[in-house]
This record gives structure tokens, C-alpha cells and sequence, in this order.
């Protein structure tokens, strides 16, 4: 049988991907032919797919996937035909064959299997840059983030909880809640009870730190949580993107900082790549970070996993099996 990809012929809703034949890759300079075994779904797809991102169609969605190497390209060296391998930075990985460039290939530690592997990379080390470089989150730190079931939403808790903070979360079912908590999260509430239960919880003070993958809904209370120069990590826009921003509420809130960062600028080289990949494998293959799989879908219904991902029924990682 031919391999198949997923194509998103124009910009529109889940419905536009379509299940094709394609042709098997060949490696190029540099580049290994994975046969990919997972790929992570991911919010940026869904942006991607959408048209709120541009992207070229017809596109073949998906950064993040493990499988194995089935053959190097030209001039690749510590890599071979056999080995598995992960990525958070490939290319169409919405696929059975992907080509990934060789350096932006992170290898597996003894433990992790390939649906761990495709499905930790990319929200794994969005937390782990996120605890470590856009804040660096100290013992003792009281930090809210929201959609504590979600994706990167139960890695960062866990991180932070290793790393010894007080996690205040937000869910929006009680299911969810139960799940953000056996993470780990100390105080998990409704939406709207942020701002007013994050000042009660740290006796009127606020949070060191607010990670705000939600964007739109979110942001203002999210400001009004800090606590004097506090830090807003502004990650991502689940509810839509935030509009344009007076600079000078900063200063009328307490000298607070945002920040807006995106995965691509905290892996700049290969040593830092796999300076994260392999702290998170290791935590994995030690039983001290869980990665959950909330949903597995087959590839040809890439759709199906964009609608759950948008609709918010999902929970943890939602990986494509072809
Ligand atoms: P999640 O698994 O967290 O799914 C999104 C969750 O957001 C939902 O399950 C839901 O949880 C919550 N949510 C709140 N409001 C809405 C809404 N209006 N529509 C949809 N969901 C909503 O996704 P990911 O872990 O993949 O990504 C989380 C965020 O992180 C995204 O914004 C993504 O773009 C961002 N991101 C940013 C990166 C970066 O480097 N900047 C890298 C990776 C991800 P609940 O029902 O509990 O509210």
C-alpha cells in the first residue's frame, strides 16, 4: 500500500483535511526519512489549519512525532537506519514518512516508548523553557496557570511541582479538576474565580508568575493576579489572541513584565534541544513525569482529533497512530 499524508487543500475547519496516497520520501543532505509511529497533535495546527497562522496549502500539518529511522540522508552522521527517534521541530508529520533534518532529531531514552516519545516533545519542553528561561520558577513561588488537564497543562504541573512551587490551576469540568489535581495542582478552581480566589489563596499578595496559554478569556485577570513585579508569560491564545496593549498598565499595576515566547526561540541549537529532550525523557523513564495520552486517533482521522483539540474535550496529549 502507498503512504498517506493528511492535506489541508485551503484554510477552513476540520473538514477541509483530506486522507491521501502520497509518494515515499527521499532523504536529502542532512536529513533522515522517519516512519513516523506517533505524531503529537498540537494548538498550532489547529491555528495553522484554520488560516489564523499563514501557512502555504496545500499543507500537510504536524511538527512533533517519534518513529523510526528507516533511511539517512547524504552527509548525516550518528544517526542510522533503525533507530528511533523524536522531534518537536519536523515537518508534516500528519503522515506515515516524514523527513526531519538530523540535528533536529532528539533521541529516546531506554524506557520512553515511541506514543510517550510523540507525544512529550513539543508541549514538554514548551514547559520546561517556560519553568526555566521565561520565568525561572524558585522553590517557595506560588504560580497560576490555567487548563490544568490540558496538554502542557498537566506537564507543567508536575514540573512545578518537582521544582517546589504552590500551583494554583484552573479547569473547566469536574473531571478535569480531579485530573489537574492528581498531577499534582494544589488549588484547582473555576475560571471565574480567578482573580479574587488567587488574592485570597496568597493572603492578597498575588503570583509570582501567571503562564496564560488562553489568551483572550484570560489575560486581564491574569494581569490582576500578579503579584508587585510579577511576570505574565503570555504562551499561547486557546480562546482567541489577545488585542493590542497599553504598555503603561504595567507600570499602574506594579511594575509587572509580560512576556510573549515561542517554543523555536528557546531551541536554538542542538545542544539546547537536547539539553531539554533529555532532562524531560529522563524524568519519564523514571516514573517522575507522567505523560498522559488522553486520545489516540487513527492519521486518516486528523479531523476528528482537531475537532476534540478545539472543542475542549480533550485531556493530556492527543497523538495521530497511522
Ligand atoms: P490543551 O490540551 O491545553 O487544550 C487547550 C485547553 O485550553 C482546553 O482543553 C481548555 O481546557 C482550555 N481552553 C480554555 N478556553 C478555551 C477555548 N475558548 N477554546 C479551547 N480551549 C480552551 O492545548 P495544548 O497543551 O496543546 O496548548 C495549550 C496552549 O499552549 C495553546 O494556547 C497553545 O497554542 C500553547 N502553546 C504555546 C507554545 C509556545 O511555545 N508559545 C508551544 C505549545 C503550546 P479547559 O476545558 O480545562 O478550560
Amino acid at each position: 500500500m502507498s503512504p498517506h499524508a493528511i492535506i489541508a487543500p485551503k484554510a477552513g475547519g476540520p473538514e477541509v483535511f483530506e486522507y491521501v496516497s502520497t509518494e515515499r520520501p527521499v532523504p536529502g543532505t542532512g536529513q533522515l526519512l522517519v516512519k513516523v509511529a506517533a505524531a503529537g497533535v498540537n494548538f498550532i495546527e489547529t491555528y495553522q489549519r484554520s488560516g489564523v497562522y499563514r501557512v502555504r496549502y496545500p499543507f500537510t500539518p504536524g511538527s512533533e512525532c517519534a518513529g523510526t529511522v528507516e533511511a539517512v540522508g547524504p552527509g548525516v552522521s550518528g544517526f542510522a537506519p533503525g533507530d528511533k527517534v523524536a522531534t518537536a521541530e519536523g515537518s508534516a508529520t500528519y503522515a506515515d514518512y516524514t523527513l526531519l533534518d538530523a540535528d533536529k532529531a532528539l533521541p529516546i531514552a531506554d524506557g520512553v516508548s515511541l506514543e510517550e516519545a510523540g507525544a512529550l516533545p513539543l508541549q514538554g519542553m514548551t514547559a520546561h523553557y517556560l519553568i526555566n528561561d521565561s520565568y525561572s520558577v524558585k522553590p517557595g513561588d506560588t504560580v497560576l496557570t490555567y487548563a490544568g488537564a490540558g496538554g502542557v497543562g498537566l506537564l507543567l504541573i508536575q514540573l512545578l511541582k518537582l521544582r517546589g512551587a504552590t500551583v494554583i490551576t484552573t479547569t473547566s469540568t469536574e473531571e478535569k479538576a480531579a485530573l489537574a489535581r492528581a498531577a499534582g495542582a494544589d488549588h484547582v478552581l473555576a475560571y471565574e474565580e480567578v482573580p479574587d480566589r488567587v488574592r485570597e489563596i496568597t493572603q492578597g499578595r498575588g503570583v509570582e508568575v501567571v503562564y496564560d496559554g488562553i489568551g483572550k478569556d484570560t489575560f486581564e485577570n491574569s494581569l490582576k493576579s500578579l503579584k508587585t513585579r510579577g511576570t505574565l508569560v503570555l504562551f499561547g491564545g486557546a480562546s482567541g489572541q489577545v488585542p493590542p496593549f497599553d504598555l503603561q498598565r504595567l507600570n499602574a499595576h506594579g511594575s509587572l513584565t509580560v512576556t510573549r515566547p515561542k517554543l523555536a526561540d528557546f531551541l536554538l541549537d542542538p545542544e539546547e534541544r537536547r539539553w531539554r529532550s533529555a532532562e524531560l525523557f529522563d524524568l519519564v523513564a523514571q516514573g517522575k513525569l507522567h505523560v498522559r495520552i488522553g486520545a489516540s486517533f487513527p492519521l486518516s482521522e486528523a479531523g476528528a482529533a482537531h475537532t476534540a483539540l478545539e472543542s475542549r474535550a480533550t485531556t493530556g496529549k492527543v497523538i495521530l497512530v497511522p
